[in-house]
Protein backbone atom coordinates (compact mmCIF):
# COMPACT_ATOMS: atom_id res chain seq x y z
CA UNK A 1 0.00 0.00 0.00
CA UNK A 2 2.77 2.26 0.22
CA UNK A 3 3.60 4.05 -2.03
CA UNK A 4 6.18 7.21 -0.61
CA UNK A 5 8.21 7.51 2.10
CA UNK A 6 6.20 7.30 5.41
CA UNK A 7 7.29 11.28 6.74
CA UNK A 8 5.76 12.49 3.70
CA UNK A 9 2.34 11.05 3.37
CA UNK A 10 -0.32 9.31 6.24
CA UNK A 11 -2.49 6.69 4.97
CA UNK A 12 -6.04 7.65 6.07
CA UNK A 13 -9.11 5.15 6.24
CA UNK A 14 -12.56 6.75 5.21
CA UNK A 15 -16.01 5.43 5.77
CA UNK A 16 -19.07 6.44 3.54
CA UNK A 17 -22.34 6.16 4.34
CA UNK A 18 -26.08 7.61 2.69
CA UNK A 19 -29.54 6.60 3.21
CA UNK A 20 -31.67 9.52 1.50
CA UNK A 21 -31.61 10.99 -1.72
CA UNK A 22 -30.48 14.57 -1.84
CA UNK A 23 -32.24 16.41 -4.29
CA UNK A 24 -32.72 14.32 -7.29
CA UNK A 25 -29.54 12.52 -6.44
CA UNK A 26 -29.87 9.57 -5.05
CA UNK A 27 -27.30 8.29 -1.97
CA UNK A 28 -25.30 6.54 -4.76
CA UNK A 29 -24.34 9.46 -6.87
CA UNK A 30 -23.87 11.23 -3.39
CA UNK A 31 -21.27 8.84 -2.39
CA UNK A 32 -19.58 9.81 -5.88
CA UNK A 33 -20.01 12.97 -5.27
CA UNK A 34 -18.46 12.72 -1.96
CA UNK A 35 -15.19 11.34 -3.27
CA UNK A 36 -14.83 14.09 -5.60
CA UNK A 37 -15.31 16.49 -3.21
CA UNK A 38 -12.79 14.87 -0.55
CA UNK A 39 -10.25 14.96 -3.64
CA UNK A 40 -10.76 18.68 -3.72
CA UNK A 41 -9.89 19.12 -0.41
CA UNK A 42 -6.31 17.65 -1.35
CA UNK A 43 -6.86 14.03 -0.26
CA UNK A 44 -5.09 11.73 -2.78
CA UNK A 45 -7.12 8.94 -3.60
CA UNK A 46 -5.53 4.99 -2.98
CA UNK A 47 -8.46 2.88 -3.45
CA UNK A 48 -12.07 3.25 -3.60
CA UNK A 49 -13.94 -0.06 -2.02
CA UNK A 50 -17.01 0.84 -4.80
CA UNK A 51 -20.60 0.54 -3.26
CA UNK A 52 -22.49 -1.57 -0.95
CA UNK A 53 -26.03 -2.31 -0.12
CA UNK A 54 -26.72 -2.70 3.49
CA UNK A 55 -30.23 -3.05 5.39
CA UNK A 56 -30.30 -0.35 7.51
CA UNK A 57 -29.23 0.34 11.11
CA UNK A 58 -30.48 0.47 14.27
CA UNK A 59 -32.75 -2.62 12.51
CA UNK A 60 -36.43 -1.58 11.52
CA UNK A 61 -36.40 2.05 9.98
CA UNK A 62 -36.00 2.47 6.45
CA UNK A 63 -34.17 2.99 3.83
CA UNK A 64 -30.89 1.09 2.87
CA UNK A 65 -27.87 2.35 3.32
CA UNK A 66 -25.33 2.86 0.67
CA UNK A 67 -22.11 2.25 2.14
CA UNK A 68 -18.54 2.43 1.12
CA UNK A 69 -14.97 2.78 1.98
CA UNK A 70 -11.47 4.67 0.41
CA UNK A 71 -7.75 4.65 1.26
CA UNK A 72 -6.28 8.27 0.29
CA UNK A 73 -2.65 9.32 0.94
CA UNK A 74 -2.57 12.61 2.88
CA UNK A 75 0.22 14.93 3.56
CA UNK A 76 1.21 15.35 6.52
CA UNK A 77 0.57 18.70 7.14
CA UNK A 78 -3.03 17.68 7.49
CA UNK A 79 -3.49 16.58 11.43
CA UNK A 80 -6.12 14.32 12.16
CA UNK A 81 -8.30 17.15 13.23
CA UNK A 82 -7.94 18.85 10.10
CA UNK A 83 -9.19 15.71 8.29
CA UNK A 84 -12.05 15.67 10.42
CA UNK A 85 -12.70 18.95 9.54
CA UNK A 86 -12.38 18.09 5.99
CA UNK A 87 -14.92 15.65 6.38
CA UNK A 88 -17.59 17.67 7.78
CA UNK A 89 -17.39 20.74 5.06
CA UNK A 90 -17.91 17.99 2.50
CA UNK A 91 -20.74 16.48 4.46
CA UNK A 92 -22.03 20.01 5.16
CA UNK A 93 -21.90 20.36 1.45
CA UNK A 94 -24.03 17.24 0.70
CA UNK A 95 -26.87 18.17 3.01
CA UNK A 96 -25.75 16.73 6.03
CA UNK A 97 -27.45 17.84 9.48
CA UNK A 98 -26.52 17.07 12.39
CA UNK A 99 -29.94 16.21 14.11
CA UNK A 100 -30.84 12.19 15.06
CA UNK A 101 -27.42 10.26 15.70
CA UNK A 102 -27.65 7.26 14.05
CA UNK A 103 -30.92 8.75 11.97
CA UNK A 104 -31.45 9.02 8.30
CA UNK A 105 -28.86 10.64 6.58
CA UNK A 106 -27.79 11.90 3.41
CA UNK A 107 -23.96 11.75 3.90
CA UNK A 108 -22.14 10.40 6.69
CA UNK A 109 -18.13 10.25 6.56
CA UNK A 110 -16.21 8.75 9.26
CA UNK A 111 -12.66 9.06 9.99
CA UNK A 112 -11.76 5.38 10.54
CA UNK A 113 -8.52 4.96 10.95
CA UNK A 114 -4.86 7.24 10.07
CA UNK A 115 -2.50 5.16 9.75
CA UNK A 116 -1.64 3.51 13.21
CA UNK A 117 -2.72 6.10 15.36
CA UNK A 118 -4.64 6.20 18.70
CA UNK A 119 -6.02 9.01 19.43
CA UNK A 120 -6.42 11.19 21.69
CA UNK A 121 -5.07 8.39 23.55
CA UNK A 122 -5.00 4.84 24.45
CA UNK A 123 -6.84 4.67 27.32
CA UNK A 124 -9.53 6.94 25.88
CA UNK A 125 -10.29 5.04 22.69
CA UNK A 126 -10.26 1.88 24.61
CA UNK A 127 -13.05 3.30 26.61
CA UNK A 128 -15.19 4.27 23.73
CA UNK A 129 -14.77 1.03 21.59
CA UNK A 130 -15.68 -1.03 25.17
CA UNK A 131 -18.94 1.46 25.61
CA UNK A 132 -22.23 -1.04 25.71
CA UNK A 133 -24.40 0.05 22.69
CA UNK A 134 -27.00 1.50 25.12
CA UNK A 135 -24.42 3.81 26.03
CA UNK A 136 -23.08 4.51 22.56
CA UNK A 137 -26.14 5.81 22.08
CA UNK A 138 -26.51 8.07 24.83
CA UNK A 139 -22.99 9.38 24.99
CA UNK A 140 -21.66 10.95 21.63
CA UNK A 141 -17.93 11.36 21.92
CA UNK A 142 -17.28 15.42 21.60
CA UNK A 143 -13.29 14.98 20.92
CA UNK A 144 -12.07 12.46 17.58
CA UNK A 145 -11.58 9.09 18.56
CA UNK A 146 -9.27 7.30 16.11
CA UNK A 147 -9.47 4.39 15.18
CA UNK A 148 -13.11 4.68 15.31
CA UNK A 149 -14.59 3.37 18.32
CA UNK A 150 -17.11 0.85 16.39
CA UNK A 151 -15.08 -0.04 13.13
CA UNK A 152 -14.63 -3.82 14.64
CA UNK A 153 -17.78 -4.16 15.50
CA UNK A 154 -19.89 -3.11 11.71
CA UNK A 155 -19.83 -5.54 8.64
CA UNK A 156 -21.12 -2.18 6.50
CA UNK A 157 -17.71 -0.47 7.78
CA UNK A 158 -15.30 -3.74 7.65
CA UNK A 159 -16.82 -5.47 4.63
CA UNK A 160 -16.31 -2.31 2.40
CA UNK A 161 -12.88 -2.24 4.29
CA UNK A 162 -11.36 -5.19 3.34
CA UNK A 163 -11.66 -4.16 -0.29
CA UNK A 164 -9.54 -1.24 -0.05
CA UNK A 165 -6.90 -2.20 3.66
CA UNK A 166 -7.61 -5.98 4.30
CA UNK A 167 -4.40 -5.71 6.01
CA UNK A 168 -4.62 -2.99 7.73
CA UNK A 169 -4.10 -3.69 11.66
CA UNK A 170 -6.09 -2.14 14.10
CA UNK A 171 -3.62 -0.83 16.48
CA UNK A 172 -4.79 -1.52 19.87
CA UNK A 173 -7.08 -4.90 19.10
CA UNK A 174 -3.83 -6.25 16.84
CA UNK A 175 -5.92 -7.74 14.22
CA UNK A 176 -6.00 -6.92 10.53
CA UNK A 177 -9.68 -5.98 8.68
CA UNK A 178 -9.65 -9.69 7.22
CA UNK A 179 -9.91 -10.70 11.17
CA UNK A 180 -12.08 -8.44 12.35
CA UNK A 181 -14.35 -9.13 9.69
CA UNK A 182 -13.92 -13.24 9.90
CA UNK A 183 -15.05 -12.54 13.84
CA UNK A 184 -18.49 -11.39 12.77
CA UNK A 185 -21.67 -13.62 12.09
CA UNK A 186 -22.00 -14.92 8.84
CA UNK A 187 -25.15 -13.67 8.51
CA UNK A 188 -24.17 -9.66 9.24
CA UNK A 189 -21.28 -10.06 6.87
CA UNK A 190 -23.57 -11.81 3.97
CA UNK A 191 -26.34 -8.94 4.26
CA UNK A 192 -23.86 -6.29 2.88
CA UNK A 193 -24.04 -6.42 -0.59
CA UNK A 194 -22.02 -4.98 -3.87
CA UNK A 195 -24.17 -3.15 -5.34
P1 LIG B 1 -21.07 6.63 14.73
O1 LIG B 1 -19.95 7.48 15.25
O2 LIG B 1 -21.56 5.59 15.68
O3 LIG B 1 -20.80 6.07 13.35
P2 LIG B 1 -22.51 8.82 13.62
O4 LIG B 1 -21.53 8.74 12.49
O5 LIG B 1 -23.96 8.84 13.26
O6 LIG B 1 -22.31 7.60 14.62
P3 LIG B 1 -22.12 11.56 14.08
O7 LIG B 1 -23.32 12.25 14.57
O8 LIG B 1 -21.77 11.65 12.63
O9 LIG B 1 -22.21 10.04 14.53
O10 LIG B 1 -20.83 12.00 14.89
C1 LIG B 1 -20.85 12.07 16.29
C2 LIG B 1 -19.58 12.75 16.78
O11 LIG B 1 -18.48 11.84 16.65
C3 LIG B 1 -19.17 13.97 16.00
O12 LIG B 1 -19.23 15.06 16.86
C4 LIG B 1 -17.73 13.69 15.58
O13 LIG B 1 -16.93 14.83 15.74
C5 LIG B 1 -17.31 12.62 16.54
N1 LIG B 1 -16.22 11.71 16.14
C6 LIG B 1 -15.32 11.18 17.01
N2 LIG B 1 -14.48 10.36 16.40
C7 LIG B 1 -14.82 10.35 15.09
C8 LIG B 1 -14.29 9.69 13.95
N3 LIG B 1 -13.23 8.86 14.05
N4 LIG B 1 -14.87 9.91 12.75
C9 LIG B 1 -15.95 10.74 12.67
N5 LIG B 1 -16.51 11.40 13.72
C10 LIG B 1 -15.94 11.21 14.91
CA1 LIG C 1 -21.02 6.82 11.27
CA1 LIG D 1 -20.20 10.36 11.52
Amino acid sequence: MTRRQDTEVQHALVAFGANLPLGDAPPEATIASALAGLQAEGFELGRFSGLFRTPCFPAGAEPDYVNAAAQFFLPRRIDAAGVLAALHRVEAGFGRERQLRWGMRTLDLDLLALGDSVLPDARTQDRWRLLLPEEQLRAAPDQLIVPHPRLQDRAFVLVPLAVVAPDWVHPRLGLTVTDMLAALPEGERRAVVAL
